[in-house]
């Protein structure tokens, strides 16, 4: 279970049992009101009794202070009582209507209060017409006392059936603030402890997260210094990869150099032997001889090549602004012979200024259009040559209809000296793409073959805008252009 999971799980619980705590401590206390309202009702039945009663006894004593007297003043509480008796009797219908059996007791009881109240009133008219000695006479017969003793004995049934009542309901209202109280207490505890639990949780997840971050930064800073060291590495490497370059390119044309002289010997002593000796020679030994020459010319040509390639890199020119379209009317003018020859249609579109080798960059393109002419199909020749710009760089392309080339080729023919095919069928060295690899390698770019629609080869190439491999050269341009600018 993941940490989000069991913190929503833990809340959840969390808040449901706070809810369930909410709904029953609210039901719990709605119930406890309920019974303090009972408890209380039960107290209002048992005043309501007594007030009763004390009316009465007030009625009676009116009654008796008056028939003694003959005094009107006397009979004030009478009048108050008749007034209030019969309201407080509603009243306690009205409380005790919920109680079948109180009902049933005043049902009694109000026939017997009427009674009591008609034998006072009697009582008072006999002594207001026929005088004191018939009143007292009326008092002493002794009925009213009756019915008194009767109300007694029914109100005091009532109070002992409200004070049941009384114990129960206080009993009732006990347990359930009791039971309030607990439901409380444990709802609390339980939300406390769910919460403690999501705390805890909560605690738990922040140390393994800044465990986690601490993990994470010793990783990051073990990467950093194994990237650091990897890059001294790698810079060492490149450096020892240049030197040793250097040194290869620098013992090629040394050798290629060297060799030269020692070739031409053997070419011109054979060739003095063949004048010399002519006569005195066979047409075998002469044969010989011209495959001699023959081989050692090739020879020358080949050194003379790799003589070439070495010296792209040892020995090219700063780069300067470059106009290309320039450029290339000066190649087409070289060109002339074998454009004419071969009948070739060369087209272009406007070609950029760029920063390079400008002699270089001629040979690159000199190349590119010798090989489309070279490598012509059957029709007419037709090569085009455009550029365009990308993001920083300037890309060209050549496009040929010629015999094309496989795509399984389109890498080797870059390599020095591979061809594909022999010299009777195409004349060459195979070195015109390596060197032209070499130059574009040289300004920052790279050369490659594009699908050409409707046959032929598509060569393109790229050249850095301000295209330089070496800080030497950028900054001989940058201290030219700014002093020419001056
Ligand atoms: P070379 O022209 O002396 O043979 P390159 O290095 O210029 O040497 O070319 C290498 C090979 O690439 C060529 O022998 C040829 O097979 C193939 N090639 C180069 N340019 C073209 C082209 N425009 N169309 C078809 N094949 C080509």
């Amino acid at each position: 279970m993941t940490f989000k999971i069991k913190l929503i799980a833990g809340l959840a619980a969390a808040f449901s049992i706070l809810l369930l705590v909410a709904e029953l401590s609210y039901t719990s206390f709605v119930r406890n009101s309920e019974d303090r309202r009972w408890v209380t009702h039960t107290h209002a039945v048992l005043e309501k009794l007594d007030s009763l009663q004390i009316h009465l006894i007030d009625a009676e004593t009116g009654q008796r202070g008056y028939i003694i007297t003959g005094e009107e003043t006397y009979l004030a509480p009478y009048q108050d009582a008749i007034v209030r008796i019969p309201r407080e009797l509603r009243e306690l219908r009205e409380l005790t209507a919920d109680n079948p059996v109180q009902q049933g007791s005043l049902d009694r009881l109000e026939p017997l209060i009427a009674e009591k109240l008609g034998v006072l009133e009697n009582r008072i008219e006999i002594r207001r017409t026929e005088g004191l000695a018939a009143g007292v006479a009326a008092v002493a017969e002794g009925s009213g006392k009756q019915f008194m003793d009767q109300i007694r004995v029914l109100a005091a049934a009532m109070k002992q059936e409200e004070d049941r009542l009384l114990v129960l309901r206080s009993n009732e209202l006990e347990a359930s603030g009791r039971r309030t109280r607990m439901i409380m207490v444990i709802g609390e505890g339980l939300g406390f402890l769910f919460l403690a639990a999501a705390g805890f949780l909560i605690h738990q997840e922040m140390q393994r997260r800044a465990s986690a971050e601490q993990e994470v930064r010793t990783l990051n800073r073990d990467l950093e210094r194994r990237v650091a060291e990897r890059t001294a590495e790698l810079a060492d490497r490149a450096k020892e990869l240049e030197r040793s370059n250097m040194e290869l390119q620098q013992f090629a044309y040394v050798a290629s150099h060297d060799l030269q002289e020692p070739l031409r010997t053997i070419a011109s002593f054979t060739q003095l032997l063949a004048k010399r000796y002519s006569d005195k020679l066979d047409d075998k030994a002469r044969e010989f001889i011209n495959f001699a020459v023959d081989g050692s010319k090739r020879m020358q040509t080949l050194i003379n090549d790799l003589l070439a390639y070495s010296r792209v890199g040892t020995q090219g020119n700063p780069f300067t602004a470059t106009r290309c379209d320039a450029m290339l009317d000066r190649i087409l003018k070289n060109l002339k012979v074998g454009i004419e020859s071969s009948g070739a249609v060369i087209t272009r579109d406007p070609l950029p200024v760029v920063i390079g080798d400008e002699g270089q960059l001629a040979q690159l393109f000199q190349n590119l259009l010798t090989n489309a002419m070279k490598f012509r199909g059957a029709g007419v020749p037709r090569i085009h040559i455009s550029a365009t710009a990308q993001g920083a760089n300037w890309k060209f392309m050549v496009r040929d209809n010629g015999i094309g080339i496989s795509p399984e080729h389109q890498d080797r023919i870059f390599v020095i000296f591979q061809r594909l095919h022999t010299k009777t069928q195409y004349p060459g060295t195979g070195i015109g793409l390596a060197i032209s690899k070499k130059v574009v390698e040289r300004h920052g770019g790279r050369i490659w073959i594009e699908p050409t629609p409707g046959g032929g080869s598509t060569f393109c190439f790229t050249v850095a805008e301000g295209a330089t491999s070496d800080a030497n050269e950028k900054e001989n341009y940058e201290l030219r252009t700014s002093t020419s600018a001056d």
